[in-house]
């Protein structure tokens, strides 16, 4: 793939400063997934190999899903962090908000960077890295792979769930050719694909099975059946003992009904409020929705926080999509 020269120069100014830094903080957005997660574990492998101190902090529980991915068990809480970093890296976050607490560390770093892949970043850090790639894991491939950085089989593993995650197993549209030559070049590190999949894709506990069953029996239809919305309620969360982070994938399996263009998932928080996720199948633009509530995200996925009670949330999101549709 030809770069052009702003790539070369942003590309060399960020491995300068990683040249130069000692202790370096690595974080990422809230509610993790398989692309940041494995974005920050990458990043902390390929660190570690090149003698750096390295700390990974997430503002949130990780998801026992995501246990398998090496060195999972070394991320840290924000709290936990009482220095000034060297360097400062965010990974797959469009807003520095989206890290949480973090954010108070990355404000008193001495240089920061930010590598993400989303449309709506708003390059907060001293350097940025913002290309519209299938996943963070990807950008962060190129960067490594164009500076002849090595990527060990650790970092390998983890660059490829993040790419596999955000690209829904190389199904998305924002899958392209150099997504599959990624994938090609981190097989060769000898990463066991089909335990990743095990782990990613054949893995749903049972109270996860019960939430979905749940949900999805009681779905509503909007505007000719092109949009399906599902609602997790705390009492439906109660009732079939689900943890925090089980309602992921559902919105998926909405989507994936026959004839449905949009995809809506209204989860209840503890402390009030909802969060919305989207996902689209091949016109409607869920990052514009989104950004109607201040959330955003990709075309064809999305999500926002609303602060209003389920039912009022559900109301106003159905007259923002009859707007757009
Ligand atoms: P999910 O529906 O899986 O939570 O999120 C889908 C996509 O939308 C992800 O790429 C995520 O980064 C983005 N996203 C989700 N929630 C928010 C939000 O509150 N703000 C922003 N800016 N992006 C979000
Ligand atoms: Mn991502």
């Amino acid at each position: 793939m030809m770069l052009n020269n702003s790539v070369k120069e942003i590309f060399s100014a960020i491995k300068e400063e990683i040249l130069k830094a000692n202790r370096i903080v690595l974080s990422s957005h809230i509610n993790p997934d398989g692309d940041n997660l494995g974005s920050v574990l990458g990043m902390y492998s390929v660190l570690k190999q090149m003698g750096k101190e390295v700390y990974p902090i997430i503002d949130d529980e990780i998801p026992k899903d995501y246990k398998f991915l090496p060195s999972s068990e070394v991320i840290k809480r924000p709290e936990e962090i009482n220095f000034t970093p060297d360097l400062f890296i965010t990974l797959d976050s469009a807003t520095l908000d989206r890290i949480g607490k973090s954010k108070e560390i990355f404000e008193k770093a001495k240089k920061t960077i930010n590598f993400d892949h989303h449309k709506t970043n708003d390059s907060y850090a001293d350097l940025n890295y913002v290309s519209e790639k299938s996943a963070t894991g990807e950008v962060l491939f190129e960067f490594f792979h164009t500076e002849k950085i090595g990527i060990n089989k650790a970092a390998a593993t983890c660059l490829y769930t993040a790419i596999s995650s955000d690209t829904g197993s190389f199904k998305y549209d924002s899958t392209s050719s150099y997504t599959f030559y990624a994938a090609s070049e981190l097989m060769k590190k000898g990463i066991d694909i089909n335990e990743i999949a095990v782990n990613l894709y054949q893995n749903r506990s049972k109270s996860k099975t019960k939430l979905l069953i749940e949900v999805a029996s009681k779905i509503k239809y909007y505007f000719d059946d092109k949009v399906g919305l599902g609602k997790v309620t705390n009492d439906i969360m109660e009732s079939v003992g689900a943890e925090k982070h089980d309602s992921e994938g559902i919105v998926e399996f909405i989507r994936d009904i026959e004839g449905l263009e949009l995809a809506v998932l209204l989860k209840e928080k503890k402390d009030g409020g909802v969060r919305l996720s989207m996902r689209s199948k091949s016109q409607l633009d869920c990052a514009k929705i989104a950004s109607f509530f201040g959330g955003g995200g990709h075309t064809r996925a999305a999500g926002a926080t609303i602060d209003l009670p389920i039912d009022k949330a559900e109301e106003v999101l159905i007259e923002e999509i009859k707007k757009q549709l």
